[in-house]
């Protein structure tokens, strides 16, 4: 007699989903000379996959625009931040 062998693979995906009360503001980026979206540090830090120190180096680097609101937190221009 013949022995058959049946396989049965189960394949699983599991994709989670995060939400997070995403804060930004829309106000006037000079170097962008447009209304643009502005987000904090550590949101810009999440959306480009990096630490939020990184998001400060790029401040002091130029190489994001930037605004402060309340004089403690700077905002960043995702014009800029998707520029990188
Ligand atoms: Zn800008």
């Amino acid at each position: 007699m013949r022995k058959t062998r049946t396989e049965v693979v189960i394949e699983t995906t599991e994709v989670y989903i995060i939400r997070q009360q995403r804060r930004f503001v829309r106000a006037w980026c000079e170097d962008c000379g447009r209304e643009t979206s502005l987000v904090p540090p550590a949101e810009a830090a999440l959306l480009i996959f990096r630490e939020p120190d990184a998001i400060y180096s790029l401040i002091d680097e130029n190489r994001v625009h930037f605004r402060f609101f309340d004089d403690r937190t700077p905002f960043i221009c995702l014009p800029s931040l998707c520029s990188i």
